[in-house]
């Protein structure tokens, strides 16, 4: 029979059951896997697989299960989990301190990159990045960029400020690569290092590299490009072709991306320059939806903890082996795939990881049809 715990705590708002049941086990002296037995079932009976049972939960801590199903989204019914991150999240350490038992784990939503309220960078799951968030005190545009990232989020919803903000970051990725010549050395690109230098202190380059970091360097200047691809007026113009003599459309598109980013009438020649490369293959496309969500990635073992890839962890070692050689920041993030973004190859001038990933889908997606058949 199920009795209270003597000590209880609530949950932070968006974690994981995992987080929360390991912090009321640490308080109350038990073991994590006795109390997730206690809570959850097998999800078929005589399988290993098991979910939680919310009002198990409800009895446990006291709480009213419509109570914990507004802070837990696992409880939460009909939630749509395109919106939420797939990987949960340290949560900032000042939101989490108010909250006893351990680390808090979060799911966050698709925009949230920063914690505006205390000043941290919470930034896109990243294995490289540890509960140490990093403080923005010395780079308050990063949370302006915040709030305008959650305006352009109001203002044409959460998908299409998603699509924005991955082609803009992969965009940035391509001019921050490119130097100077890319932006008549006049651009914001000598920021993205001196941010970079802030957030990944040249003597821990190793120690301290994650991409997400990385992402922050741009993230501004992100936020200001995804709010131009958000938009269906500058979609539209730069849909016109590359190079047409009877249309202005297209460079007006590329003097509008130059002038948010600073830069005077920006009309770049090579047709393989990221903004082209955007306009031809992904300004006439619906937006990029989220390629997973938590409940596919959790592959929910017997105590409801998702694996991390070893994969992942060795790959995080190599890139950092080799951000701290030379500190390319851009070549990290060209090779890099952003969490739930699909496979986007557009921007990559020779394969990388996502041949590899590419082949795999390929090979998965015959594997499927073969089995309808
Ligand atoms: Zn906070």
């Amino acid at each position: 029979m199920l009795r209270r715990l003597p000590i209880t705590a609530p949950p932070a708002t968006g974690e994981t059951i995992k987080s929360f049941l390991q912090r009321l086990a640490t308080l109350n002296g038990i073991d994590y896997p006795e109390l997730w037995g206690w809570v959850s079932e097998p999800e078929t009976i005589g399988k290993a697989r098991r979910i939680i049972v919310g009002p198990r939960l409800a009895d446990l801590t006291g709480y009213p299960a419509d109570r914990l199903g507004q802070a837990l989204p696992e409880l939460r019914k009909g939630l749509d989990w395109q919106l939420l991150r797939d990987v949960p999240q340290h949560s900032c350490p000042k939101c989490a301190a108010r909250h006893p038992g351990g680390q808090v784990m979060r799911l966050f939503a698709l925009h949230h990159y920063a914690c505006r309220r205390h000043g941290y960078w919470i930034g896109p799951p990243d294995v490289g990045e540890g509960p140490c968030l990093p403080h923005l005190h010395e780079l308050p545009e990063i949370l302006q960029a915040q709030r305008r990232h959650n305006r352009l989020v109001r203002e044409r919803g959460p998908i299409p400020a998603f699509d924005g903000i991955i082609h803009a970051f992969r965009i940035l990725a391509g001019l921050w690569r490119g130097g100077p010549e890319e932006t008549y050395g006049t651009s914001q690109w000598w920021q993205w290092d001196r941010r970079l230098d802030v957030l990944i202190p040249k003597q821990q380059s190793a120690a301290l590299f994650s991409h997400s970091r990385c992402y922050a360097a741009i993230y501004p200047e992100a936020v200001t490009i995804a709010s131009l691809l958000a938009s269906p007026f500058w979609r539209t113009k730069a849909t016109f072709p590359f190079g047409d003599p009877d249309t202005d459309d297209r460079w007006d598109f590329t003097e509008e991306f130059g002038r948010r980013l600073g830069i005077e009438e920006y009309y770049p020649e090579n047709p393989q320059h990221p903004v082209h490369l955007w306009a031809d293959h992904h300004a006439t496309l619906p937006p990029i939806r989220p390629a997973k969500v938590f409940p596919d990635r959790r592959r929910l073992s017997s105590d409801g903890t998702a694996k991390t890839d070893r994969r992942a962890i060795d790959s995080h070692h190599k890139s950092a082996v080799i951000f701290a050689k030379r500190r390319y920041a851009a070549n990290a993030l060209t090779y890099h795939h952003h969490t739930m973004a699909p496979v986007i190859d557009t921007y990559m001038d020779r394969p990388g990881p996502y041949a590899r990933q590419r082949m795999r889908l390929a090979a998965d997606a015959s594997h499927h049809s073969e089995m309808e058949e």
